[in-house]
């Protein structure tokens, strides 16, 4: 926060660590501790997030990526050979977290961005933009309504999961996100139900679909992907060592 409010990257502090900090710099930074103090994310305070080494601009109309999705980055680009040309999509955008990661790491791939809220779908287009990736499409939509008649051959998403009322929600920096990025019903699986259905109707035969989802939903995604006629349900585990991403593979038409 300090070398946000001196307009210098955090290295420069430590070159400087003596220097006297100049009187309005000073006023900057303490109006951004408050802030913090008050529980609003430094994301939001700072404007930028890193997330696969990408420093993405956010704002309090996306959630802050969380480093945890990385690992459904890193699942995705296992399935994509990087000679790959397919065509994926990622549903729920945000700040075009996980669109612009795979887009900057398979050149050859064209990435379908979809997102309901229309301040989100600009800011990951402007991310987009400033980081010069070209090879996302951004379009506003329901969950696979926004894919129109294409069929990825893989379909990531990271949905809103957490259910309604959970003190989670009252926790700091989360309370100031978006309802619409995290809350899922009273059961947290809402959004998770309509994109397994969609996506079975949505992805080419034998896609798959890699979904994020909470630590104690793996048994309750993994009955939905099966009745959904998906098949190698396996799951992906974050460094605490809970299951968090699913993926399955959709069967052949
Ligand atoms: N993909 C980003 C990431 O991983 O950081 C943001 C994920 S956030 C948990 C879920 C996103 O889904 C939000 O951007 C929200 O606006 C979007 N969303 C919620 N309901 C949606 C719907 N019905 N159709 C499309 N997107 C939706
Ligand atoms: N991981 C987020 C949290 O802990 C939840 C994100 C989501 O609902 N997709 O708040």
């Amino acid at each position: 926060m300090l070398a946000h409010a001196l307009g210098r990257p955090a290295s420069w502090l430590h070159a400087h660590a003596r220097d006297p900090v100049p009187r309005l710099a000073r006023r900057r930074f303490e109006g951004l501790l408050a802030r913090r103090a008050g529980g609003e994310p430094l994301a939001y305070l700072t404007g930028r997030r890193e997330f696969w080494s990408l420093d993405l601009e956010v704002t309090p109309a996306v959630l802050v990526p969380r480093p945890e999705t990385e690992h459904l980055v890193e699942a995705a680009l296992e399935l994509v050979p990087s000679s790959a040309g397919a065509r994926l999509a990622d549903l729920g955008t945000g700040c075009g977290a996980i669109a612009l990661a795979l887009a900057r790491e398979r050149p050859g791939c064209r990435i379908i961005a979809t997102d309901l809220s229309a301040a989100a779908l600009a800011l990951a287009a402007s991310n987009a933009a400033r980081l010069g990736i070209d090879n996302v499409e951004f379009r506003r939509g329901h969950w696979c309504a926004a894919l129109g008649r294409e069929r990825p051959a893989l379909i990531v998403t990271n949905p809103p999961y957490v259910r309604a009322g959970d003190p989670h929600l009252q926790g700091d920096g989360v309370r100031f996100e978006p309802r619409e990025a995290l809350v899922a019903g009273t059961d947290g699986l809402d959004a998770i139900r309509e994109v397994v259905s969609c996506a079975a109707r949505h992805l080419a035969p034998q896609g798959r679909l890699l979904l994020e989802h909470g630590a104690a939903q793996r048994e309750a995604v993994r009955r939905l992907l099966a009745e959904h006629h998906f098949s190698d349900i396996a799951h992906i585990r974050d460094y605490a060592g809970r299951d968090r991403v699913a993926c399955a593979r959709l069967a052949p038409a």
